[in-house]
């Protein structure tokens, strides 16, 4: 199995080494080409603005929207999710993959960054019952499309969500030692078992 990471701006590295301590293959994504023969696509936390510039300036935006209308599954973290809605309330242009509603930053100055036990749905997927959070600027989804499955609450806020073959998330599994997450996006949405 290989697994494409972009690796633009953020979080890519932790991501890389959670994947292939799984026992998959990774490509950083930083040009047109290293999007071909991929199983999978992540895209990590970090700076959105940053990212969808960077992706306009490579010619990355529109090809990935093209690989994913034609299959090409993808997990996106924190800015990743940002990038993947498909409303977004004051932001960079997204690619418009998820039938979710985003705001940036939703948390506030005061909480800027907090770590939580999150209440899953789907408790015997994740190994140990529990999903630890690691919130950094997090964005909320204010709106979950029909299709969309919220997996995982916060507070009464979903922050774990999946339509098909897009998982999304507003805090970051790649920055805790726990790869349930991962290893779910692997398994179950990748290879679809
Ligand atoms: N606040 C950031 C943004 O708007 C996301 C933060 C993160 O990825 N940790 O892109």
């Amino acid at each position: 199995m290989k697994l494409g990471i972009l690796a633009l701006q953020g979080d890519f590295r932790e991501h890389k080494s959670v994947i292939q301590n799984l026992g998959a293959s990774t490509v950083l994504v930083k040009r047109p080409d290293h999007l071909g023969g991929l199983d999978g696509l992540v895209i990590p936390g970090g700076e959105s603005t940053a990212i969808a510039k960077l992706m306009e300036k490579w010619g990355l935006f529109e090809l990935i929207k093209e690989k994913v209308a034609s299959g090409l599954p993808v997990f996106g973290t924190c800015a990743g999710l940002i990038l993947m809605a498909k409303d977004l309330e004051d932001g960079p242009p997204t690619l418009g993959l998820m039938d979710i509603e985003v705001e940036r930053n939703a948390y506030g100055r005061q909480i800027e960054s907090f770590e939580g036990e999150l209440e899953t749905t789907e408790k015997e997927e994740f190994r140990g019952n529990s999903v630890h959070g690691v919130f950094i600027r997090a964005p909320q989804v204010k709106r979950v499309g029909p299709e969309v499955k919220v997996l995982a609450e916060h507070e009464q806020l979903p922050v774990l969500l999946r339509e098909d073959r897009l998982l999304a998330a507003t805090f970051h599994p790649e920055l805790t030692d726990d790869p349930g997450v991962h290893d779910y996006f692997l398994r179950r949405v990748v290879r679809g078992s």
